[in-house]
């Protein structure tokens, strides 16, 4: 990422050298053509930039733009052009140097502004000259030496740039310079240091510049030491030049003023830079000291997850790329055998094609998956697994890879068959058992009339030939068969109850304001008090919700204190997704130990001589209360009352599924 940053800043920059080195190149020539002498020499009295050192410029790039094609022809003429600002700048070494004297100074327009030798570059040009161009040469050049003499070539090419571009900043006139560099122009200098610079930056596989361009501390450290060690001495030398120009102070006395500020600024401004590295460091020390942590962690909650799960990861096709222990152990398959394979080597065939392709559409779009899977093992053998997987994703939120979590759950769905296959058996067991009992009671009925009409019969007709003993004994016989027949009775209601039954909207506050007429009489008679709080309106069975508050409100009356009037008090309320019902009263109460037992059938707590019944009521309210998804339960205590309380399911859900189970 780096890297490519670093390659973009580059390529801008050389764009805009590119263009610089033209556009000055070419104002140059025409400068040199139209007699324009402020392109010439842009600092009054200084320096010109000749027309050949102009047109190494245009060439130069020239040499830049053929470079960025990579046909043979751009080759070619990189080479050609290359060679060519060799040759300009070796020529003029070889004049200045006084070995022969080539036509070349003057050889495209007369110089008569240059006093010594007009219409030549200076030494330092025609050496910088020379140097671009192996530069530019060592770059196509495959051969390791031949770089290394271009790296340098360009080092010092930049070199010899920096040091008169220095010399123009502190103003040093030509008289004092070294008459290598009088006639070198700012903008010659300039340019010839841009090159070199782009063309070092290019190659940045030097160390040099890695350490430059570097993220490292050292790196940090030089990008931060460099601008002062070039920039302080610049602005410091030029106020000691110009005092010493001035003559305010000696040249000996700036060297030691010079000596004596560099070293403590250096220290101070080192020192600063050092503290501001050492703090990012200990930043650093810290990051990594937490992730080393949290890397810990994830390795004791991988080695967790290993112990603990049957683990695969997958790539994003689904092909098996790591498994722990215990997925060969389920598997019975090798590690080998495992990686590289999908998922389909373990698979049972017990799943439709819906249930995998769910399961793709799940984690393909970034979420977990969750479910029971029948997996086969390599012997053939077939297992469960409670499988979770998780899908992993990279910083650009594109999945990468899959986690599978695998739970060994084969026992428990043995469990569970067998538990549904138990829960089979004993429905139709109970099924079987309700319709003997439905049809024993149906068939019992008749019989029983036949005793009820003949013992009739019998005590209107023949009534005087019996005695006292016989009449008490047709009489007991006459109340045995009727309470026979309610008993009958009751047991059919009781198996009835869910046969022929529609659910509708049932409101309790009118069910019991009925149920109150109906038992009016017997209300009337204790002097029963019932208080009934605003009941909610329910979907259930009717008939069998009017049995339940029926028994219970008439349990209250019959189990009631001799000594006190009833006292009953209907309550509801709603509680999650279902109604607490309540009723109180303030009866004789129940027992601890036989609160379970009343719902039994059969069960009473009283002999018949104390109070009427048969066992059958609660027994019944609790099948109501089970047929509404509810549950009944009393709390009570001998001699203070009883409250019997049962819940009936309010969700929509269950509305439906008990629509559903009557239709
Ligand atoms: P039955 O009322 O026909 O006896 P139930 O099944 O309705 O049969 O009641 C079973 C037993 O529970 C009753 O015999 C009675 O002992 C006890 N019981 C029921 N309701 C009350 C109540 N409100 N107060 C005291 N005991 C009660």
């Amino acid at each position: 990422m780096e890297k490519q940053f670093e390659k973009s800043k580059i390529i801008h920059l050389e764009k805009a050298i590119i263009s610089i080195c033209i556009l000055s190149g070419l104002v140059v020539i025409i400068g040199w053509y139209t007699g324009i002498n402020e392109v010439l020499s842009i600092i009054p009295k200084s320096a010109t930039m000749k027309i050949n050192t102009a047109i190494v410029f245009l060439l130069s790039g020239i040499i830049l733009i053929t470079d960025k094609f990579y046909s043979k022809n751009s080759i070619f003429l990189y080479i050609i052009l290359s060679i060519a600002i060799i040759t300009i700048g070796l020529m003029t070494l070889a004049e200045h140097i006084g070995w022969l004297y080539l036509p070349i100074d003057n050889f495209f327009i007369e110089d008569n502004i240059s006093t010594s030798n007009p219409g030549r570059m200076s030494p330092a040009s025609a050496i910088c000259s020379t140097l671009i161009g192996i530069g530019f040469l060592a770059e196509k050049l495959t051969n390791s030496i031949f770089k290394k003499i271009g790296f340098y070539a360009l080092i010092i090419t930049a070199v010899m740039a920096m040091v008169a571009i220095i010399a123009y900043v502190l103003l040093i006139p030509i008289e004092s310079k070294a008459i290598f560099f009088k006639s070198m122009a700012i903008h010659t200098s300039v340019l010839f240091l841009l090159i070199a610079v782009l063309n070092l930056l290019k190659n940045t596989n030097t160390e040099f510049f890695r350490l430059i361009l570097g993220n490292y501390t050292g790196s940090k450290l030089i990008r931060k030491v460099l601008p002062l060690a070039i920039v302080f001495p610049i602005i410091f030398n030029y106020f000691l030049i110009f005092g010493i120009n001035k003559q305010i102070i000696s040249l000996e006395f700036g060297l030691v003023i010079f000596s004596t500020f560099f070293i403590p600024i250096s220290i101070i401004y080192i020192t600063y830079i050092s503290l501001r590295l050492n703090r990012s460091d200990i930043k650093k020390a810290e990051v990594e000291n937490s992730i080393r942590q949290s890397n810990r962690y994830l390795k004791q909650f991988k080695d967790g997850l290993d112990q603990a799960s049957i683990v695969a990861i997958t790539d994003k096709r689904g092909v098996i790329t790591e498994v722990n222990e215990s997925f060969c152990k389920i598997s019975q398959y090798t590690k080998d055998e495992l990686i590289g394979n999908t998922h389909s080597i373990v698979n049972s065939g017990y799943h439709d094609k819906e249930f995998f392709i769910n399961m793709w559409k799940t984690i393909g779009s970034g979420n977990i998956w969750v479910d029971e899977i029948q997996n086969k093992a390599k012997d053939g053998s077939l297992y469960w697994v409670l499988t979770a997987i998780v899908p992993f994703k990279n910083e650009k939120d594109e999945i990468t890879e899959y986690m599978a979590l695998r739970q060994d759950i084969t026992e428990r769905k043995k469990a569970e068959e067998l538990k549904s296959d138990y829960v089979k058996k004993l429905e139709y067991k109970n099924k079987e058992l309700e319709q003997f009992a439905y049809v024993a009671s149906h068939d019992l009925q008749e019989p029983l009339r036949t005793v009820i009409n003949f013992t009739d019969l019998l005590e209107r007709k023949q009534r005087e030939h019996f005695d006292e003993i016989g009449l008490t004994s047709l009489h007991f016989i006459q109340e045995a068969t009727v309470r026979m027949s309610q008993l009958v009775k009751s047991l059919l209601d009781y198996n009835r109850i869910d046969k022929n039954n529609k659910i509708s909207l049932v409101d309790c506050n009118q069910l019991i304001n009925e149920i109150k007429k109906d038992l009016s009489k017997n209300i009337l008679e204790v002097k029963a008090t019932i208080i009934v709080n605003q009941l909610p309106k329910i979907y259930g069975y009717e008939t069998p919700l009017r049995l339940l508050f029926q028994n219970l409100i008439s349990n209250s009356i019959k189990f009631r204190k001799l000594e006190q009037n009833p006292y009953i008090e209907i309550t509801a309320r709603s509680n999650h997704d279902e109604y607490l019902f309540t009723v109180k009263d303030n009866g004789i109460g129940i027992p601890e130990h036989q609160q379970d037992k009343i719902f039994e059938i059969f069960k009473r707590l009283h002999s018949r001589d104390e109070y009427e019944g048969s066992g059958i009521g609660l027994s019944h309210c609790r099948k109501i209360v089970d047929l509404h998804g509810g549950r009944i339960w009393v709390d009570s205590k001998l001699g203070s009352g009883s409250t019997f309380n049962f819940t009936i399911k309010s969700n929509e859900h269950e509305k439906k599924n008990q629509l559903h189970i009557v239709n």
